[in-house]
């Protein structure tokens, strides 16, 4: 009973692909059969399941989305599709599922283990970087850096025509993107779910800058706020008297191709999801926890740094 399989659920995020092409070659690596499950949920209730090898995974790094697709399952909802599932996985004897997903894609595969008992690892999956206990989830650094390259854009073309661009930013209730993304890109004003704010507070500060030359401004807005996106750039035109346009980045932000640090945290949380499984873990979900800064004297800093052995295992 060595059958591992791989699943997308919920909204793709750029460095799937990478992550499925590391399941592969880990899974072999560590005697186990690896398959792929196709678009989400819905794949795992019609039987589109399959069992792979390297070939299926050559040359797949550099893409964003994910080539086994990804979906949302209504049907899976409900007892008696989950029924068909696990008959589907008992068929291919495949004991074991790793799931790239957001929480409401975990909570899926939570009802599905208590129902039949198929061990599952979760690897957090989401731009919008809100799931709990863990500080990074796979697809992050990828869609920051959409929109980096976005805002750059909008700065060259705002600064040539004196003009304010509000730019609206996804994330559902959580301002983690846009909050990133303002202070990273220098840009005036950022309006996030998590902060009460009032416009009147900036309306002086910005006409008096305005005043003394400001050509332009950006403002980056999260999608949740309690305002819509068109009522800030109203603002601008009447308050502070500058013509301004709305650049919503929508689904741009999840696409194009995984950036590098998004490919290392791949290998990374597969790594720690197989490893998971392989030693008899039932339901978990990897996190990646960050321990923060601390001050260390001079004598602790100038030793000589070791590789990371979390990396090094990587190199054969
Ligand atoms: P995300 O994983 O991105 O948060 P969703 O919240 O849309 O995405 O969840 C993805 C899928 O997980 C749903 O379409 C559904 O098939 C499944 N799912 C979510 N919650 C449950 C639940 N309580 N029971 C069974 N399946 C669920």
């Amino acid at each position: 009973m060595n059958n591992i399989a791989i699943v997308c659920s919920g909204g793709d995020v750029s460095g799937m692909n990478p992550a499925l092409k590391h399941f592969v070659e880990y899974a072999l690596d560590n005697g186990l059969n690896p398959y792929f499950i196709y678009d989400g949920y819905e794949g795992l209730i019609d039987a589109s399941i399959i069992k792979v090898d390297y070939s299926y995974v050559s040359g797949i790094i550099t893409r964003g989305g994910t080539i086994i697709g990804s979906s949302r399952s209504g049907r899976f909802m409900h007892k008696k599709y989950r029924k068909i599932a696990k008959n589907n996985l008992d068929l291919l004897n495949i004991t074991m599922l790793v799931v790239l997903g957001g929480d409401g894609s975990f909570r899926g595969l939570d009802v599905f283990y208590k129902e039949h008992g198929i061990k599952f690892c979760a690897i957090p999956s989401t731009i919008d970087n809100d799931i709990y206990a863990t500080d990074y989830c796979l697809g992050v650094d990828s869609a920051l850096n959409i929109i980096k390259t976005s805002i750059d854009a909008i700065r060259d073309t705002a600064s040539s025509f004196k003009h304010a661009f509000v730019i609206e930013t996804m994330g559902r209730d959580c301002g983690y993107l846009a909050l990133v993304s303002h202070l990273t890109s220098g840009s005036e004003l950022c309006l996030i779910p998590e902060r009460e704010y009032d416009l009147k507070d900036y309306e002086e500060k910005f006409k008096k800058q305005m005043l003394e030359g400001r050509r332009y401004f950006i403002a980056i807005v999260s999608e949740g706020i309690k305002q819509n996106t068109n009522e800030i750039a109203q603002w601008f035109e009447k308050k502070i008297g500058i013509q301004t346009r709305v650049s919503v980045l929508g689904h741009v932000q999840r696409g194009g191709n995984p950036s590098i640090y998004d490919r290392l945290m791949a290998y990374r949380f597969v790594t720690h999801a197989v490893d998971a499984l392989i030693q008899g873990k039932e339901e978990s979900v990897v996190c990646y926890v960050k321990s923060g800064f601390c001050l260390k004297s001079i004598e602790e800093v100038v030793g000589k740094k070791s590789l990371d052995e979390d990396l090094l295992r990587f190199l054969k």
